[in-house]
């Protein structure tokens, strides 16, 4: 499980959450940020920080955004 960052940051990129992780696993993409679930240790400090409430826990998305697990898996797969 890991944390997961959804649709405000799309265009945003504020960034706020790559500054905080403690694990520097937010990586910059395209048109987002996303977070590595390998390597995320789930301590919610992103969360904490995003001005746009984009970041969620895993078990907490709405159902309209679980498509941003898949679309992290593919921007890391991508970066292989
Ligand atoms: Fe990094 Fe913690 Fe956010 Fe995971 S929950 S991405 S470890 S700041």
């Amino acid at each position: 499980m890991s944390y997961v960052i959804t649709s405000p940051c799309l265009g945003e990129k504020f960034g706020e959450c790559v500054e905080v992780c403690p694990v520097d696993c937010i990586f910059e993409g395209e048109d987002m940020y996303f977070i590595d679930p390998d390597l995320c240790i789930d301590c919610g400090a992103c969360q904490a920080v995003c001005p746009v409430e984009a970041i969620y826990h895993e078990e907490d998305l709405l159902p309209e955004d679980e498509m941003f697990i898949q679309k992290a898996k593919e921007f890391f797969a991508s970066q292989e």
